[in-house]
Formats: C-alpha cells, structure tokens, sequence
C-alpha cells in the first residue's frame, strides 16, 4: 500500500503534511453514516468530547450512547469496544453496522444503554498499524499507570460507566476461525457459546486446542494477557467480559455480521439472565 502511493504520488511534489495525511485512513468517512443516524435519532447521542493531542493535533475518541427502549428497571450498561488495534478496522466497522442495526431494531436493545467506542485507537486506525503512533500496544496498558492518552480516556470511561458487562472486538492474523475470550463474572461462559453459535452462522469457528498460544475449549479461551482493557481491577462485582475475535483475511460482510450476530445474542442472553436472577 505505501509502495503503492509513494509511485502513484511522489514525496517530492506533496508538502510533507499532506502526503502524511493523505496516506491515512478516515475516520471521518467510517463515521459518516453514524453522524447521519444520530443528527436525527432520539437513540443515538454522539459524544466527540473524549480529546487528547498528538504532535500538535486534536484527536478524539469517539463514543456513541444507544439508549434502548425502557423495560422497567433501571438500563443495563454495556460497553463495547473497537480498533483498538489500529489495523483492525473489521471491528470498527461492525461496531458502526450494529449501531445502524439497532437504529432500526431498537428492540434488541431494550432495557440497556450501550456506550460503543468504534474507534479506540485513533492514530493506529489512521496508520492501519497495531500500535498507537507513539508506538505502544494500547490493549497492553490498562491499569498499570499507563501515560497514553487513549487508555487513560478508556480507563475513565470504564470507571465513570461502571458497566455491567464489557465487550470487545478484534481481528486474529493467526487464526481461520471466529472465537471468544471469557473473564470477569462467571455467568460469562452460559453468554459466549451462543454468541459463537450465532457468529457460526457466518464464520468458521476456530476449534483448535491452543489459540494465541492459550488453552482452549470450544472456541473459547480463558486466559489472556496483563493489560487488556477489562474493568477496573477492584470493582466487585466484575461484570462480564467478553473479546470476540474474527479470523482476519475473510469476507468483510460475513465478518461484520458474525461480529453483529453475535453482539445480538449477548444482549438477548444477558437479558435473560438478568431477569432470572430477579425473579430468584
Ligand atoms: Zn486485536
């Protein structure tokens, strides 16, 4: 790709600004469509007021509050997370497809408010690098005194929110199949194995006995590494976290519906445990 540019448009004709910009991905044009849905929505509210600098520019961190329709008690808080490794726009974009999804079907949401962050990683997302442009695996640094900006900006959010269930999405370069990574409440595991069922529909699931180098079982992992974004460490009770992993290289559709599917069985299943443990 940068190959490509630097025949198609030589350094020496482009201000150094521009090419440096011109290479970068939008995050503009992947928001557009949600801009649109939210000017007019009494669902969606945007909020661009997450900011931090980077090399004298202004980033934001998007966040968009879906609000589904009242059932009752008081609005189950989910937060679901994307990008923020930078080269995984498949998550981001599926997190802008469920949006849209739920604009439409407004019940699926019934009885929560999602707090969805499409783009945790705002300069990886533009460089369609892992790392953030200060060179540092974002999901590496929660909760250990991390400086960078977006995690801090994260953890703020994950404390002020105080979510009942924390949901993540990523893309695996190693791996042909769709799998899920489990922690916090233990209620977590009766959620993941419908939710792989349904993104089954779509993607291969990955049934192998070690993936990223950790045990698992039914496509589903148990152990991950210290310092992904997860809620704070001394909440009580944990909420339940769930990272969804899609195989990379696969149909950008097809992923953006298991991801989406999946995402939809989560909510319906954790409604349901919800009023069950209320009529215990
Ligand atoms: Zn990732």
């Amino acid at each position: 790709m940068r190959n490509a540019l630097s025949v198609e448009r030589p350094a020496a004709v482009l201000e150094a600004g521009s090419l440096k910009t011109a290479s970068r991905r939008s995050i503009a044009d992947l928001l557009a469509p949600l801009e649109q849905v939210a000017a007019k929505s009494p669902n969606i509210v945007a909020n661009h007021d997450a900011r931090f600098e980077l090399d004298g520019e202004s980033y934001v961190l998007p966040r968009y509050l879906f609000v589904g329709p009242k059932s009752g008690d008081a609005p189950i808080r989910i937060g679901i997370f994307a990008a923020i490794h930078g080269d995984e726009p498949e998550g981001a974009h599926a997190a802008v497809r469920f949006l849209q999804f739920l604009e439409n079907y407004a019940d699926w949401a019934a009885g929560y408010c999602l707090s969805v962050y499409p783009v945790c990683n705002p300069t990886g997302f533009e460089d369609n690098t892992r790392h953030s442009r200060r060179g540092k695996d974002l999901n590496r640094e929660f909760w250990s005194k991390s400086g960078e900006p977006e995690v801090g900006l994260l953890q703020a959010e994950l404390v002020s929110r105080s979510f009942h269930g924390i949901i993540s999405l990523h893309v695996d370069d190693t791996s042909d199949g769709f799998y899920g990574i489990v922690g916090g409440a233990t209620l977590t595991k009766h959620l993941i194995e419908p939710a792989l069922k349904a993104a089954d529909a779509y993607l291969p699931l990955d049934k192998r006995a070690l993936i990223d180098g950790f045990p698992a079982r039914q496509s589903v992992v148990r152990d991950t590494f210290p310092g992904v974004l997860s809620a704070p460490p001394l909440v009580r009770p944990r909420p339940f976290e769930i990272v969804l992993e899609a195989p990379k290289g696969q149909s950008a559709f097809l992923t953006e519906c298991a991801f989406v599917a999946a995402l939809q069985s989560i909510l319906a299943g954790y409604r349901k445990f919800i009023a069950y443990a209320q009529n215990l």
